[in-house]
């Protein structure tokens, strides 16, 4: 543990899709010296587990079952954290449009959402943490340390999505792009569990007009403060 008080010290970044949380968190978590943990893409391997076993999203027995038998877990590959789910990798798998479609409808599955909190927070207990997510600082992770709320105008979120997608070969149709993102946030913010919301005490950052290296040298000086 880095910091005076005797407790992990728990980090807690959220934001609506494509506001650079996860590019930001990961380079803050290797100068803090804490674990990373990106929740969305637990979620996101939900969603691809039960895509891949035909689940229907609303077959509670069968999205039980899969919450049973899941075992998700983050590995460091040369440097790059993956992510396996029931021992495969499914780091790239799960940043397909088609996962990115179907993951709201999923995540707001009442008891996906108390499985993923559960695990998070079992993490969260054990080590210095950063995680970024939805409701990390509402429901999470509720009394960490530090808290923000990052975000950007929807068409600056689409673009960095656009450019993300272009860089891995995916061909990128920038109106749907930005109609995805839009209707995936409503979805995220509408839903009656854990909403995407900004905790009170939350610091809000616009990083609409800010460099990669602005946004994550803003967030380490509060820290270090
Ligand atoms: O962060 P990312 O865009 O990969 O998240 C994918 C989806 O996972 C979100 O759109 C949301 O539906 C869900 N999510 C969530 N709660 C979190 C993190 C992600 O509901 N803490």
């Amino acid at each position: 543990m880095s910091y005076a008080e005797n407790k992990p010290l728990q980090i807690a970044i959220d934001g609506p899709a494509g506001a650079g949380k996860s590019s930001v968190a990961k380079v803050l978590a290797r100068r803090l010296g804490c674990i990373y943990l990106d929740t969305g893409a637990m979620y996101r391997a939900v969603t691809w587990l039960a895509l891949q076993k035909q689940v229907a999203f609303d077959d509670m027995d069968g999205i039980k079952d899969l919450l049973q038998t899941i075992e998700l877990e983050f590995k460091d590959v040369d440097g790059m954290q993956h992510l396996y789910c029931n021992g495969t990798d499914v780091t790239e798998a799960i940043r397909t449009p088609e996962i990115s479609a179907n993951v709201s409808a999923v995540s707001m599955i009442p008891q996906v959402r108390e499985a993923m909190t559960a695990q998070q927070q079992k993490i969260a207990a054990g080590s210095d943490v950063l995680m970024d997510g939805r409701d990390i600082g509402t429901t999470v992770l509720p009394n960490a340390r530090y808290k923000f709320f990052l975000t950007a105008s929807l068409e600056e979120r689409a673009r960095r999505r656009a450019l993300e997608l272009e860089q891995k070969g995916i061909a990128v149709d920038m109106e749907q792009l930005i109609a995805d993102i839009a209707l995936r946030d409503k979805k995220d913010s509408e839903r009656e569990v854990s909403p995407l919301k900004q905790a009170e005490d939350a610091v809000l950052i616009d990083t609409s007009s800010l460099t990669f290296d602005e946004v994550v040298e803003n967030l380490f000086m509060r820290i270090k403060k």
